[in-house]
């Protein structure tokens, strides 16, 4: 079953792009990454999805609820971790807390304690003593201690230390083992690359590849390096080995290397 479904979705800001006739698709259980750099329209598919903001054309659907007419049964079985985080400022962390448990009805505590724990977070702090780094972990301990059947988290590691990013993975890892589906948004592809087990490419407001982190990073494509007495040339080559060889054959080198590109230089590719 799909998790996110869209079709056509497209929102626009006046004369602005969000994004334009996005189509994405999220399998139920899976660990999906999205990924572009800033402005590419991750946040604006993240309010859309969730009903937050009202799509300009096309349609989704999250969690088999439709986005305009049923966006409260959305809310109500997603987590969502927004990009730019605002709390009530004079109340306590732990009072933000367990305020938003409270909305959904739910009184037991240890899991957002025990998660409290293991991300370091004082709970008797005001929130508008928080750095922005500690902001996060009260949202992301929000977003998940009711136990979501979808987490979605908008740029959810920046701000976040090395450490408490491998913490955050491990959490998130244990959520999806019971069965959550993870959508996470990120301009960083090396955490995508070793965290998720899908991921989407978003540039311009529109999907431009959408597989899985390992069929991503078999495309067949090679890294060519020539050296000639002149020059060092550095390519990206996809096709025939026996054509490639032939035309490096031509070429007086001094040295040549043929290797597997990283999915890093796959993807800065699409994005040049
Ligand atoms: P990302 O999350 O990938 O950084 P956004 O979804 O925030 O990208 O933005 C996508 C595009 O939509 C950008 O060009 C941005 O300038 C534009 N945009 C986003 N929000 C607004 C807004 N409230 N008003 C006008 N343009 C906006």
């Amino acid at each position: 079953m799909n998790v996110i479904e869209t079709n056509k979705l497209t929102k626009t800001y006046g004369n602005n792009r969000g994004i334009n006739e996005l189509e994405l698709k999220v399998l139920e259980s899976d660990f999906f990454g999205f990924i572009g750099p800033n402005g590419a329209g991750k946040s604006t598919t993240i309010r859309t999805l969730l009903g937050l903001i009202k799509p300009t054309a096309g349609s989704a659907k999250v969690l088999g609820f439709d986005i305009e007419n049923e966006k409260e049964k959305i809310l109500k079985n997603t987590g969502y971790l927004p990009s730019e985080i605002n709390f009530y400022n004079g109340m306590k962390v732990w009072d933000v807390i367990k305020y938003s448990l409270d909305l959904r009805g739910i009184k037991k505590y240890e899991k957002a304690r025990s998660l409290s724990e293991r991300l370091g977070v004082d709970l008797d702090k005001k929130v508008s003593e928080l750095s922005l780094g500690n902001r996060k972990k009260v949202g992301i301990i929000t977003a998940i201690s009711h136990s979501p059947n979808l987490l979605i988290l908008d740029e959810p590691t920046s701000g976040l230390d090395p450490l408490m990013q491998r913490e955050f993975f491990n959490i998130l890892n244990e959520e999806n083992k019971r069965g959550a589906t993870i959508f996470l948004s990120s301009h960083v592809l090396s955490e995508v690359q070793s965290n998720c087990k899908t991921a989407a490419f978003i540039k311009d407001g529109k999907i431009i590849m959408s597989d899985k982190v390992e069929n991503l990073e078999q495309t067949g494509t090679k890294k060519v390096v020539v050296k000639t007495k002149e020059e060092i040339s550095e390519y990206l080559y996809r096709g025939e080995v026996n054509e490639l060889i032939r035309e490096l054959a031509k070429k007086n080198m001094v040295d040549v290397s043929i290797t597997e590109p990283s999915l890093e230089e796959i993807f800065m590719e699409y994005y040049e």
